[in-house]
């Protein structure tokens, strides 16, 4: 989708802080980061939310969880086995959610204490 502001990430028409990639996921740093740890991870193709990826491809959907995962590793948030000292995965979803990017991304934010509830 050309109009899409993360399918041009993809395709390098954009740049990005890439930090992980897979051959169908992409992780880059958010360019206004809400904590010390913000990163996005997406799908390389394009689905607007994590309820059509997962009707159209669950294993997708799984992908982008497990590079969630190794991003949080890699920064320091989680060990392979434990979730210390700790991150919060986050997919705004829909207008209420305050979703901009109608392509699913994942934030893994962390690096500071992370409040509850979310505003
Ligand atoms: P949403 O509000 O849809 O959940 O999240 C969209 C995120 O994309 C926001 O946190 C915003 O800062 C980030 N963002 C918007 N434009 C760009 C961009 O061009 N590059 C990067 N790396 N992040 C972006
Ligand atoms: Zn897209």
């Amino acid at each position: 989708m050309s109009d899409c502001l993360f399918c041009r990430i993809v395709a390098g028409e954009i740049p990005a802080d890439v930090v992980h990639e897979t051959d169908r996921t992409l992780a880059f740093r958010d360019v206004n980061p809400q904590a010390p740890t913000h990163v996005l991870v997406i799908p390389k193709d394009h689905h607007a939310t994590a309820g059509l990826l997962v009707g159209a491809d669950p294993q997708l959907l799984a992908e982008v969880v497990a590079a969630a995962h190794a991003v949080a590793v890699q920064e320091g948030l989680a060990t392979e086995d434990g979730p210390e000292p700790g991150y919060r995965l986050v997919a705004n979803t829909g207008p209420a959610a305050g979703q901009t990017v109608h392509h699913l991304h994942l934030h893994v934010l962390g690096g500071r204490s992370l409040g509850w509830p979310p505003g």
